[in-house]
């Protein structure tokens, strides 16, 4: 079934869609699907939701729940997902679909697929840095950006999510997001009060929003507002 947005999903998203679902091999400590994805278990196909009607003209987030691009996904699940939705997408009154992963080199393995012109590929960059016990078994920062480098450069539409915004480097964090040519960078915080990450001060983030703002568009969640951030 289609999931109207609630909570802290991005604004821009009606409805978010998983037919791939279940523990997600990235492990993030931050997740906030982790319970569900418990009580899911296993990663899994869901046959049935391949009867969903996606409607038209939606924004439609497919893969909200677990990273349906990490390493352990079978290449037919992505592909069947894939197909579906481009089979289905109405060509007078299209839905626009975002796809998210840190496993940004698996979109490479799809580009061909002719629905991949039709999405917005994005990437998390929570930080420059590698935060081993809080990332876990998720891509190295610089493996996701140099996908996302790669995807960009041949004219695929890219956005980058910066959530949760941990402590970073500026100059190297801008220049990491700027390599990824985002049409979009979302700025978002921890929404996992029992979990602590070393957040940035502020002005830090201001100054970060303000050198994007150079490039490219950016969103504030208003999760990130206590920031004070304009
Ligand atoms: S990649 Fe996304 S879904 Fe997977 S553990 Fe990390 S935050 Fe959760």
């Amino acid at each position: 079934m289609l999931n109207k947005r609630i909570g802290n999903m991005y604004k821009f998203i009606d409805y978010t869609w998983n037919p791939i679902r279940g523990g997600c091999l990235h492990d993030c400590s931050y997740c906030y699907m982790k319970r569900y994805n418990e009580e899911v278990g296993k990663i899994l196909l869901a046959s049935w939701e391949f009867r969903t009607g996606l409607g038209t003209g939606n924004s439609i987030f497919i893969g909200s729940s677990t990273d349906m691009f990490a390493d352990n996904i079978p290449s037919g699940w992505i592909k069947k997902v894939l197909d579906y939705c481009y089979q289905t997408n109405d060509p007078v009154k299209p839905n626009t679909f975002l796809l998210q992963s840190k496993n940004s080199k698996r979109f490479l393995e799809f580009l061909n697929h002719p629905f991949m012109e039709r999405a917005v590929l994005c990437t998390t960059i929570e930080s420059n840095r590698f935060y081993p016990d809080i990332m876990n078994n998720a891509p190295q920062i610089e493996e996701r950006v140099k996908a996302m480098e790669e995807i960009a450069g041949k004219g695929f539409k890219t956005m980058v999510t910066a959530e949760p915004l941990m402590e970073f480097d500026l100059d190297e964090m801008v220049s990491i997001i700027k390599r990824c040519k985002p049409r979009l960078v979302n700025i978002g915080r921890n929404t996992r009060g029992n979990i602590s990450l070393p957040e940035p001060p502020s002005e830090k983030v201001q100054k970060l929003i303000d050198e994007l703002k150079q490039f490219t568009k950016v969103n504030v969640k208003d999760n990130a507002k206590v920031w004070s951030v304009k």
